[in-house]
């Protein structure tokens, strides 16, 4: 085991500005009059919807169905009428096909009953087949369907569960809370993953700034689990997979591969927690916590929103954002991403809305690089985000692979030091997805008719 405070190098100190809402209890946020879920929440193929307009439908029932293994159904996250199904505002900054639901005002909100099968006496197979039917995704972000990480291939043992309440992005306090509050529940969330994937030893990696969280993780762990809570440096950004494993274990995660490969599964805490809940209370992924803050709202909170809560419903349960608000993110300012419309919906991947005011909004203007090495400096996986910065503006996107952007994060440390205030790391967002749009192969050949043509 490392020894107290260790980290990795590079890394950044933002402001970690969580004070906001760090000591708010979580609380639960009425139901609003109309929801919208988006069939694309996750990483894989978007889910196959079930319903149609006019169809009625209770808080819980499956709406959408998986479609192929990396892939979760969504189910509606309140009781009422299917008003359309229809492109919607997505929180990517796209247009994509989402199921509107007009919530009954008269609904008790008592969800369909379902069967709850005891974890114990479940294969592995059970527990992954459970937690997929529940649409249970990665809460931290990147909403990679849960029930993949519980699957490695039998010829990768896996020796550790990590669990991740590192928590770096500033301002979010979406899993200290649920460590604070629910500490029971993420070690019952441990107990049914290290027995579905077969490890003996967990560890949860917590932020030295949540010192609350710590002892309450501490104070409750069973006898009979062996759970280790390790207090981290603060330093961006040490929830990443690559930083936390390497930080616990020593180990690095070769360029390319997964954590699976050095024999680790790392899973988001409030993910651990709504692995728990399923087999508590045979709710499956219909809501979620979520801070919402920034100097710019007026109400910090820390709530319980239905999965497909409009970004306009949760502001004003929130007292609405002050003359001062500049910009509205989902996730953090490091990895966030801007929203200009009130009715794109909170997703199952949302951490937390931000609203940040005219002082916390860097300048868009931006100057040529001066060669200053800050980003070289801050790149925990150390790229050279200066040399890929020139080659993104010249689209050379196939040099950029040679100079490994594939191994970037997109976490935004380069962005963040950069004093000539270059977008360094939402430029190498666009050029992985041009490398991607590049790499897709090409649209079937079609006649006039639209019909696909036989060779
Ligand atoms: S965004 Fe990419 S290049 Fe920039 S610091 Fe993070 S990992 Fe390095
Ligand atoms: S931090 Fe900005 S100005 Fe300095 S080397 Fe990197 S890209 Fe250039």
């Amino acid at each position: 085991m490392n020894l107290f405070g260790l980290t990795f190098r590079h890394g950044v100190h933002p402001p970690d500005s969580k004070q906001l809402t760090e000591h708010v209890p979580i609380r639960r946020m009425p139901f609003p009059r109309r929801i919208a879920l988006p069939l694309r929440q996750h990483a894989g193929k978007p889910a196959r919807c079930l319903v149609q307009k006019g169809d009625r439908v209770e808080r819980g029932d499956k709406i959408a169905e998986a479609d192929g293994y990396v892939s979760v159904p969504i189910h509606a996250s309140a009781a009422g009428t299917v008003a359309d199904i229809t492109l919607w505002p997505h929180p990517d900054g796209t247009m994509s096909e989402a199921v509107i639901i007009d919530v009954d005002p008269h609904s008790p909100q008592i969800p369909r009953p379902r069967l709850v099968p005891h974890w114990e006496g479940l294969t592995p197979e059970d527990v992954r087949a459970a937690v997929r039917d529940a649409g249970v995704v990665g809460l931290g972000g990147a909403s990679f369907p849960t029930h993949v990480k519980l699957s490695p291939p039998p010829d990768l043992p896996i020796e550790w569960l990590l669990v991740n309440g590192a928590e770096c992005e500033p301002y979010l306090t979406t899993d200290h809370r649920t460590m604070v509050e629910y500490p029971e529940r993420v070690h019952f969330g441990i107990r049914i993953m290290m027995q579905c994937l077969g490890v003996e030893r967990a560890v949860i990696g917590v932020e030295m700034n949540k010192p609350d969280a710590i002892e309450a993780l501490r104070r409750t762990v069973p006898d009979d689990l062996n759970v280790t809570v390790q207090p981290l440096v603060v330093k961006y950004p040490q929830g990443a997979e690559k930083m936390l494993i390497h930080v616990v274990t020593g180990r690095e995660v070769p360029s390319g591969k997964l954590p699976m490969h050095v024999g680790v599964v790392v899973q988001n805490v409030g993910s651990i927690a709504t692995i728990a809940e399923i087999f508590e209370t045979g709710l499956p992924l219909i809501e979620r916590v979520v801070t919402v803050t920034g100097r710019g709202v007026n109400k910090p909170s820390n709530l319980i929103v239905p999965v497909g809560t409009m970004l306009g419903d949760v502001l004003d349960y929130c007292g609405g954002v002050r003359e001062d608000a500049a910009e509205i993110v989902f996730g953090g300012p490091m990895m966030g991403t801007s929203q200009p419309d009130m009715r794109t919906p909170l997703t199952k991947g949302t951490t937390g809305v931000v609203v940040l005011s005219r002082d916390d909004v860097k300048p868009k203007q931006t100057y040529p690089c001066i060669k200053c090495g800050h980003c070289l400096d801050a790149c925990p996986v150390f790229l050279n985000p200066s040399l890929l910065g020139i080659l993104a503006q010249a689209g050379r996107y196939e040099e950029m692979v040679e100079h490994h952007l594939n191994d970037c994060m997109i976490c935004g440390s380069c962005s963040y030091v950069c004093p000539s205030n270059i977008p360094l790391s939402q430029m190498f967002a666009l050029s992985k997805a041009a490398l991607r749009k590049r790499q897709a192969p090409p649209p079937p050949d079609k006649d006039k008719t639209g019909k696909e043509k036989v060779a």
